[in-house]
């Protein structure tokens, strides 16, 4: 009775399991291995209802066959969920030898005697192999952190407790036949284990579901549709925190503002799309010289931020020129071969004590004079010349004049001191 209790149990579980992950899999249709733990926990409560009908068999056989198959494409779908959840490739090889072996075995387990070792290790076997799989997905997904290590954990114990089942029959003793298993302490002990190890491997995951989707709703809220790089929120966010490492650090930091010369021409030349097929085709090339640390964002309309960590004055004006190069060698070719894109870019550094605000006050200004001077243009504020960390900086600084204002290279990247 209390196997069959057990048992009882384990389907409500299972249900309901099954019905929150295909409320997950509703909810948020991107995430596709909700669907599939639904469909195997849902599948799993079959195998439940034909355990209870084993005891009124005249030849078990077929029904206990059908119990071991139906709980082993359960397991087979919530492996599939897995691999989908965390991105991994799904070992369909593995999957299709675990199958063809333990169909091909089906005769050979269920004739060997009832409760005997080898019978039990045969019927455990595969479902032992597929939490084997389930712990290579997770492993080869590299993500470690601590819900990712507990289910990968959970998981080999689950795996291991499928392996030692047979032991525990053979220790604790089972039934002569498949119809007296529901009256045995094995039955009991093994069904006590199976509802362990649903219910720890089933809030694990809906954890780490609810933890991914967390994220990838942050980072969608963090990322601008159009360039797929960050938006302002975004860049507020992680600007604050890259600016407090490099002031703890005793770091460089320099940010490069960007702005696309005459880009309402482009649009009323072109097209609002065209338009943004330009914006798009500047930021992957504002994403392409970056070798470091770095937050690439557009701030709105035409206009691009790039924070780039360890980076001196000198160094941010080498990228805004190596970007401006990018845009002269590679213009959007949607435009037509004739229309040059060009942009105009403002670099300041961190000194100490400023804030992001001041940072990018100070950046804007020096776009403002690459606009003023004629666009297409690099403009670097020199303001802080005097108190920045770097020497590299006096190569574009003239000691012994006074300190000017903003210091400019045209097209030729010859130096200008306004
Ligand atoms: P300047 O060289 O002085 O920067 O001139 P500009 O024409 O680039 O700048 P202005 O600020 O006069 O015009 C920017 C235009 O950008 C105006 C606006 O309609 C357009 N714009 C803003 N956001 C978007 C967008 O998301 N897509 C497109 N296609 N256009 C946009
Ligand atoms: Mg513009
Ligand atoms: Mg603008």
């Amino acid at each position: 009775m209390t196997a069959a209790f057990v048992l009882a149990i384990n389907m409500f579980i299972a249900g309901i399991f099954a019905v929150a992950f295909g409320v997950v899999a509703a909810t948020d249709p991107t995430t596709r291995g909700a669907r599939w733990l639904a469909v195997g926990y849902a599948t799993g409560i079959v195998s439940i209802p034909l355990e209870f009908l084993v005891p009124y068999q005249v030849n078990p056989a077929p029904v206990t066959i059908a119990i071991f198959l139906v709980f082993l494409l359960a397991l087979t779908f919530c492996l599939v969920g897995i691999a989908k959840h965390y991105a991994a490739a799904v070992p369909w090889m593995a999957i299709t030898a675990i199958w063809v072996a333990s169909v091909l075995a089906v005769p050979l387990t269920f004739n060997l005697s009832y409760g005997s070792l080898p019978r039990g290790l045969l019927y455990q076997f595969p479902y032992f192999a597929m939490h084997v799989l389930v712990g290579l997905v997770i492993l080869r997904a590299r993500r470690r952190q601590p819900l990712d290590l507990l289910l990968f954990t959970l998981n080999g114990a689950a795996a291991l407790l499928y392996l030692s089942k047979p032991l525990i029959a053979w220790i604790v003793g089972t039934a002569a036949t498949p119809q007296g298993y529901m009256t045995t302490t094995y039955a009991a002990l093994s069904q006590s284990i199976g509802s362990v190890t649903l219910v720890a491997l089933a809030l694990v995951l809906l954890l780490v579901m609810m933890r991914d989707t967390a994220a990838e709703m942050a980072a969608r809220s963090e990322t601008d549709a159009l360039s797929g790089i960050l938006n302002r929120r975004g860049f507020d966010l992680h600007a604050e925190r890259m600016l407090a490492r490099a002031e703890r650090a005793d770091e460089p930091l320099t940010l490069v503002t960007a702005d696309i010369d005459h880009f309402k021409r482009i649009n009323d030349k072109f097209g609002h799309a065209a338009g943004d097929a330009t914006i798009a085709h500047v930021a992957k090339l504002l994403c392409e010289p970056v070798t470091g640390d770095a937050l690439v964002s557009r701030l709105g309309g035409e206009e691009f931020a790039v924070l780039l960590a360890g980076a001196t004055l000198a160094d941010g004006r080498g990228y805004a020129e190596r970007v401006r190069a990018r845009l002269a060698a590679d213009p959007p070719v949607h435009l037509g071969v004739d229309q040059i894109v060009t942009a105009s870019f403002g670099v300041a550094q961190v000194t100490r004590g400023d804030t992001l605000f001041d940072l990018a006050r100070r950046a804007d200004a020096a776009l403002y004079r690459a606009k003023a001077g004629g666009r297409n243009r690099v403009s670097l504020a020199l303001g802080e010349l005097s108190s920045a960390p770097c020497g590299s900086l006096q190569q574009f600084a003239a000691p012994n004049r006074p300190a000017p204002g903003f210091l400019s290279t045209d097209r030729e990247s010859s130096l200008l001191l306004s």
